[in-house]
């Protein structure tokens, strides 16, 4: 992003300025910047608001480009729903016109509501992790056992991904207590497996993590890794310290394990919530799930039921007779039978819908997680769904295949820490011992620049594995090796998510890459490089933000798309960009000393016979490391 110089304005100016602001009014920085660039697309102009469908008839164009174009920039919006002026100035933009305001003449900006949502609370969405035979499965059977609703039912909870405990608890007025019941979504396939990939999707659904410490094994690194991915996620976490009946059980030392992990028991002053708890006889469960109650009270999870929904798929799969079923989990407004969905690369209509219950439901709000079958075929796990006005339309979006799943690559990654969206490289190591892993992290620390910091969000002993790759596809980071390998189906996977992965044996090429890499991160300098300068013999034109004018090339010459200096009296008074550039009439790229042209500048600066214009370009240069 250009910086501005800023100086005074005097009173006249500022009354200018105010009255093209007004004119301008709610055009969008990015509206501004695209109108430079772009001089020459096509102006429509627009009320404050308009419906998908009325705004698409304006620009002309196939009511599905607009959607999908919303899509795109993250607006899940349908046929018949509105948008505002600053969204229509994005996706007219991105659609190559220009959209201003019919208002011309406001006095003051009038602010336009945002589309008020109908925030509730939702039940939290729970996922559990830890290390293996650690006792995930058995705490989350556990902990379905306490659900009412089955049991009263004689019910028997099917394995569709996800279920729902309801939670029965007081709710403290002052002076009254009430009996309530509360809700929490377990997502019930555990391990950080699912998790990570659900990051990698881009899906974060998962509000709190249980972490489930074996009380007389202690912290082990598969605890380390569910530790980091949840760090990672900023999910807040419960520890749920299990196995609290074996006589080896040892509750002081692991607490000591979790403190040295940044996870300092409440009672010694830390953060972290941590209940002890036993998986087998069921102790301390209902204080577990009170416990998430109280996070995600703190943490105020709410959705909108009135929205059209949208969400994620967290299982699917063929089921002869049905097709393709899938399991969601409604993130956002209230899914309902019959209703079209694009779903992934693939769309549908909601034949039938059941409860993780396996009992026939109509509607499903936010945080429920329910199986729908109804679908063109399988979509893939952590794919997003959303609820469209039409089958047609949902058909037709999938076709144009606007829905593409975001990959990363390290040429994605370089560009966002260009733009200024990363400052930091993040890292996934892996070494083959302990000794090793140390030497490189403080070496890759010792790397970092004031300006690139190097973040190492994972680091282990062992193998690169799937769950690996999975952290640096959801983190955007690299994955670097040393004397370790990553098997066929692990590199299969990095390259079906594009993630950028070395390996290596020698630790100076290890640096090397690194220190390289990272002068590919650092901010490239800007300086203007001197092309030309003109003498102003004629002004043609004076447009506000246009002006057209004429000279002889003084000095190098004058290029089309050149940046230039309006300098008066040895004084530079404006800036602006040569948009056209004509010699005899006639349109061209540049125009050498001595001769004559015409051109026409961007510039808001009244220009005089006498000024004199010096052509610039803006010069990028990539330094490297310690320059
Ligand atoms: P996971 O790999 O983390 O899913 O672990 P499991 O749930 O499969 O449990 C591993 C083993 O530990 C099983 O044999 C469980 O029966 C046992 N286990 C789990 N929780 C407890 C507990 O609280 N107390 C005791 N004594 N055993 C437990």
């Amino acid at each position: 992003m250009a910086r501005r110089k800023t100086r005074k304005l005097s009173k006249k100016e500022e009354k200018a300025a105010k009255k093209s602001l007004d004119a301008d009014y709610k055009k969008s920085p990015q509206n501004i910047q695209t109108s430079q660039e772009k001089p020459k697309a096509e102006i429509i102009e627009v009320p404050t608001v308009l419906t998908v469908r009325e705004f698409a008839d304006k620009l002309r164009a196939p009511v599905t480009e607009v959607i999908a174009t919303l899509i795109k920039n993250g607006v899940m919006a349908t046929i018949n729903d509105q948008i505002d002026f600053d969204t229509m100035a994005i996706i007219g933009d991105e659609l190559g016109f220009e959209i201003k305001s019919e208002i011309k003449e406001q006095k003051a900006p009038e602010k336009i509501a945002p589309t008020k949502k109908n925030l509730l609370p939702r039940p939290p969405v729970v996922t559990v992790m830890g290390h293996v035979d650690h006792g995930k499965t058995k705490l989350l059977d556990a902990i379905r056992q306490t659900d009412i609703i089955s049991t009263e039912a004689g019910g028997i909870t099917q394995h569709i991904g996800a279920y729902q405990v309801m939670v029965k608890t007081e709710e403290q007025k002052p002076k009254t207590t009430k009996a309530i019941e509360r809700i929490i979504t377990f997502l019930d396939t555990p391990g950080h497996e699912a998790f990570s990939a659900m990051r990698a999707h881009g899906a974060n659904i998962t509000d709190i993590v249980v972490l489930v410490v074996a009380a007389n094994d202690g912290v082990k690194p598969q605890t380390i890794e569910a530790i980091n991915h949840a760090k990672v996620a900023k999910v807040p976490l419960v520890v749920a310290l299990n196995k609290i009946d074996l006589p080896d059980a040892d509750i002081q030392k692991t607490k000591r394990q979790l403190a040295d992990n940044d996870l300092a028991p409440e009672e010694w002053g830390g953060k972290t919530p941590i209940v002890e708890v036993s998986a087998k006889t069921g102790k301390n469960i209902k204080e577990l799930l009170e416990t998430i109650l109280l996070v995600a009270d703190l943490a105020e999870f709410k959705a909108d039921p009135g929205l059209p929904a949208s969400g994620v798929v967290i299982e699917s799969h063929m089921q002869s007779g049905r097709g393709p079923i899938a399991t969601v989990l409604v993130q956002e407004g209230t899914l309902r039978v019959g209703e079209p969905l694009i779903i992934g690369q693939t769309y549908g209509k909601i034949r039938l819908m059941e409860n993780y219950l396996g009992k026939k439901v109509t509607s499903a709000g936010p945080s429920t997680p329910v199986r729908i079958s109804g679908l063109a075929s399988r979509p893939k796990f952590g794919a997003r769904f959303l609820v469209v006005h039409d089958e047609k339309t949902a058909r037709e979006l999938t076709r144009t295949k606007t829905i593409k799943r975001k990959v990363l690559s390290i040429g994605e990654l370089s560009q966002d820490i260009k733009e200024g969206n990363i400052k930091e490289l993040k890292i996934v190591l892996k070494a083959d011992v302990s000794g090793s892993l140390e030497a490189i992290a403080n070496s890759l620390k010792n790397l970092a620049d004031k300006e690139v910091k190097i973040n190492i969000i994972h680091q282990g002993v062992g193998d690169i594995s799937e769950s690996d790759i999975n952290m640096a596809v959801g983190a955007k980071a690299l994955v670097i090796g040393f004397k370790v390998k990553a098997s066929p189906d692990v590199m299969n996977l990095v390259t079906r998510e594009n993630v950028k992965i070395s390996l290596y044996e020698i630790i100076y090429q290890l640096l090397d890459d690194l220190t390289l890499a990272l002068s590919g991160l650092l901010e490239p300098e800007f300086f203007e490089l001197e092309i030309g300068r003109l003498e102003v013999l004629a002004v043609f034109r004076t447009a506000k933000q246009e002006k057209i004018i004429g000279g002889k090339v003084i000095a190098g010459k004058i290029e089309n798309g050149a940046q230039g200096k309006i300098v008066r009296d040895k004084e530079t008074i404006g800036e602006g960009k040569i948009i056209s550039l004509e010699q005899n009439k006639k349109d061209t790229s540049e125009v050498a000393k001595d001769f004559e042209c015409g051109l026409k500048i961007q510039t808001p600066t009244k220009i005089l016979v006498g000024d004199t214009l010096e052509a610039y370009k803006k010069e990028e240069r990539v330094r490297k490391l310690g320059e």
